[in-house]
């Protein structure tokens, strides 16, 4: 109802031209460049690190722009763009990552604050084309506790401490090898944290997938 009047106040525009009526433009999302640097094929899991994919660079702006908000009439062109990008980079990355019966995808649990306040699970959407793509099972087999926000959080070591004891295991995970799924990773230490605690509940391997590596400073919106 009155979607023409909300278009007409609020009309789309791509978050990386400004182009208008799209949130990401056709130009904009053809010409993104993958994040070659950080790719880290080892599966290795020691003291809370966990090795993982980052497809994109938080700085770019059409990346940033749709990861930091969803305009509330823009949801639905804002999950596309977000999916597109998934798919697009599981298609370069895919390679890179563990495959095999034994592997299943567990996304970072969204805390259900920032998901009313978000209005979708942008992760669980990227954890289905992970899933699609590998042909492995999304299992959510983690909870997390309500915690602030890792990007308002300078330094890597409150990072650590805000997100310890955060997520608990909530699925038969033993014996499996693991790829956990975020939208951001800057210090790595949610994706880590969450490692340590599918560790100590029998997982065998973790590896991680992120869309997007945020920089050395708090730019990003979750890790
Ligand atoms: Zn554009």
């Amino acid at each position: 109802m009155f979607s023409w009047l909300i278009d007409a106040l609020f009309p789309l525009e791509c978050v990386g031209c400004g182009a208008e009526k799209t949130i990401a433009c056709e130009n904009c999302l053809a010409n993104l460049r993958f994040n070659e640097e950080t790719t880290c094929p080892q599966v290795t899991v020691t003291g809370g690190q966990v090795a993982f994919v980052s497809m994109y660079s938080y700085a770019n702006p059409i990346v940033k722009g749709l990861l930091r908000k969803a305009k509330f009439h823009a949801v639905e062109p804002t999950r596309g763009a977000i999916i597109q990008l998934a798919r697009k980079g599981l298609a370069h990355f895919a390679s890179q990552l563990p495959s095999g019966d034994d592997v299943i995808v567990i996304p970072i649990p969204v805390v259900a604050s920032r998901l009313r306040e978000r209005g979708f699970d942008h992760i669980l959407d990227i954890a289905k084309v992970v899933s699609a793509n590998l042909k492995a099972p999304i299992v959510k087999a983690l909870a997390a506790k309500e915690h602030k926000r890792q990007s308002q959080l300078e330094s890597e070591a409150s990072r650590l401490k805000n997100i310890r004891e955060v997520f608990s295991v909530c699925a038969p995970v033993s014996g499996k090898r693991v790829i956990l799924v975020d939208d951001v990773a800057t210090s790595g230490a949610t994706l880590g944290e969450a490692a340590r605690v599918l560790e100590s509940a029998g997982v065998c391997e973790v590896f991680g997938v992120v869309l997007a590596r945020g920089g050395k400073k708090s730019e990003s919106t979750t890790s």
